[in-house]
C-alpha cells in the first residue's frame, strides 16, 4: 500500500517512556489541565505506516493508531502530497460563504459509496461529534419529532448531547451535567452476554418493545447505533438485530442513523461497516475518524430528502470541511476506490483471528475474539466464568507498553483489548506484536 520512510520495526532504546518523554510529561502536567488524559506517556515525534517515533528514540508499533484515525497509515504519500498542495492554494474561506469545489467532492464520493439504493448527499463537519449532533439535527427537523433512541455500551463524543447518547458515566460524563434531554436508552445486542440462543431479532424485539412502551414510536426521531460499537469493546450484535430495527424503524417513520465513525471508511474490510448485514438500511450515517488520515473532518451523509430538510443556514459550522483536511479526504477516499485496501483490512483480520483464535485455545482468561477487518477485540474474564477480568487487561497493556506496543483497551467493564492497526501494517511487524501481546498473556 506505502512505500515507507521508516523501517516498519520495533526497537525499544529506552525505558517506556524514557527521559526524554517523562521530562516533557512533567512540563505538560503543568501546562495542560488534568481532564485530558494519557494513554501512554511517550512524546511522539515522528510516524509512518505503523511505527512512531518518540523523543526517546524508540520505535513503536501503533496498533491504536489514534484510534482509528490513521487507517490509511501515518504519513502516507498521497496524503501528504494532497495536503502541501492544497496549503499553498487554499486553507480557508468558509464553505458557507464563498464554496470550492474539495468539499464537493468528498462528499460526491461518499454519496457514492453509502450504501442504499436511493439519491443521496452529504454535509461536512471537524469531528465525530458534531456529525452526531448535526444527524440528530437533521432527523429531528425532517420528522418533526423529538426524541432519539440510543443503545446500551454505545459511544457518540463528548459535547452535550453526544455525552447523553454515550452508555458510561465514567469518564464521559460524571460531574458534566445536566444533559440534554430526549435521549433514551434501549439494550443491545451483546451475543457472549446476551441469554444463550438468543437471536438478532429477538434482541431488537426487546429493544423494539422497550421504545415503544416507554417513548411510543410516534414520538421517536431517529435511533442511532454503532454498526460495531467501538468504545463499548468492538462488540458486534447477533445476525438480524440491526436488519429487524431499521425494518421497525422504517414501518414508523423513524429515521436510522449509523454512527459509522470508528468502523466506517475501509477499517472492517467494507466501505461501511454497514454493509456486512446487507439488509440493514440507514438512513443517515455519521462519519469521521479515518478519512482523513489524521486530519480533522467529519460528514454525515445520506437519504436526500432527508439530508434536504434543513432550511439553508441551518446546518454548518466556521470549519467544517476545510479545504486542506478536504483534501486530505479525497486522497484517502481516492486510494480506496483505486482498490486493494479493503484486500489490507482481510489480510489483517485473518491474521488476527488466526494468533487470536489460538491464543483463545491456550488461554482461558479469552472469552471471546470478536470484530471485523482491522477492528478485532479481545475480552478477558476470570477463567471459567463471564467475570470481566479487567485486571489482566491493565496487566497485558502494561506489558505491551514497556515493550514497544501501543495496544488500547475497551469495553464497559474495562475487560476488552481492542486491535486498530494502520492497514499499512506488515504482516512481520503485525506477528511480532502479537508475539508480545501473547508473552503478556502467558505472563497473568
Ligand atoms: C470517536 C467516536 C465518536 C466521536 O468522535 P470525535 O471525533 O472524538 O468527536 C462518535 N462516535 C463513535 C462511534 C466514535 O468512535
Amino acid at each position: 500500500m506505502s512505500e515507507f520512510t521508516i523501517a516498519q520495526q520495533r526497537k525499544v532504546v529506552t525505558e517506556i517512556p524514557g527521559p526524554k518523554s517523562q521530562a516533557l510529561q512533567a512540563q505538560r502536567l503543568k501546562a495542560v489541565g488534568a481532564g485530558v488524559g494519557t494513554a501512554l506517556g511517550i512524546f511522539v515525534e515522528k510516524a509512518n505506516g505503523a511505527i512512531i517515533i518518540d523523543a526517546d528514540g524508540n520505535h513503536i508499533i501503533d496498533l491504536g493508531s489514534g484510534i482509528g484515525v490513521t487507517t490509511i497509515g501515518h504519513t502516507n504519500a498521497g496524503v501528504i502530497n494532497a495536503v502541501r498542495e492544497q496549503v499553498g492554494e487554499l486553507t480557508h474561506t468558509l464553505f458557507t460563504l464563498t464554496p470550492y469545489q474539495e468539499y464537493v467532492e468528498v462528499c460526491q464520493i461518499l454519496n457514492a459509496h453509502m450504501p442504499g439504493n436511493f439519491a443521496k448527499k452529504s454535509a461536512l463537519f471537524n469531528s465525530g461529534s458534531e456529525a452526531v449532533e448535526n444527524a440528530v439535527k437533521i432527523a429531528r427537523k425532517f420528522t418533526g419529532r423529538g426524541e432519539i433512541a440510543v443503545f446500551d455500551h454505545g459511544y457518540h463524543g463528548r459535547t452535550n448531547l453526544t455525552m447523553a447518547m454515550n452508555f458510561k458515566a465514567m469518564p464521559y460524563a460524571s460531574g458534566f451535567g445536566p444533559f440534554a434531554p430526549g435521549v433514551t436508552h434501549v439494550p443491545m445486542s451483546y451475543p457472549l452476554r446476551d441469554p444463550a440462543g438468543l437471536t438478532g431479532e429477538q434482541a431488537a424485539q426487546r429493544s423494539i418493545t422497550y421504545l415503544e412502551k416507554r417513548i411510543g414510536a410516534e414520538n421517536l426521531a431517529a435511533i442511532v447505533i454503532e454498526p460495531i460499537q467501538g468504545e463499548g469493546g468492538f462488540i458486534v450484535p447477533a445476525p438480524g438485530f440491526l436488519t429487524a430495527l431499521s425494518n421497525w424503524a422504517h414501518e414508523n417513520g423513524i429515521v436510522v442513523v449509523a454512527d459509522e465513525v470508528q468502523a466506517g471508511i475501509a477499517r472492517t474490510g467494507q466501505w461501511f461497516a454497514s454493509e456486512f448485514e446487507p439488509t440493514f438500511e440507514p438512513d443517515l450515517m455519521t462519519i469521521a475518524k479515518g478519512i482523513g488520515g489524521g486530519m480533522p473532518i467529519s460528514a454525515v451523509t445520506g437519504r436526500a430528502e432527508i439530508m434536504d430538510a434543513s432550511h439553508p443556514g441551518g446546518i454548518g459550522g466556521t470549519f467544517g470541511g476545510n479545504p486542506v483536511s478536504a483534501a486530505a479526504a479525497i486522497a484517502v477516499l481516492r486510494q480506496i476506490e483505486a482498490g486493494g485496501v479493503l484486500e489490507e483490512a482481510k489480510r489483517i483480520e485473518g491474521i488476527l483471528y488466526g494468533r487470536l483464535e489460538a491464543m483463545q485455545a491456550k488461554y482461558p482468561q479469552i472469552a471471546q475474539v470478536r470484530g471485523r477487518g482491522a477492528m478485532v477485540a479481545i475480552e478477558l474474564v476470570e477463567p471459567g466464568t463471564l467475570n470481566p477480568n479487567p485486571a489482566a487487561v491493565n496487566a497485558i497493556v502494561a506489558h505491551c507498553h514497556k515493550n514497544g506496543v501501543l495496544i488500547l483497551n475497551a469495553g464497559t467493564y474495562n475487560n476488552v483489548i481492542r486491535f486498530l492497526p494502520s492497514l499499512a501494517i506488515t504482516n512481520e511487524l503485525l506477528n511480532d506484536a502479537l508475539d508480545v501481546v501473547e508473552a503478556g498473556l502467558a505472563s497473568l
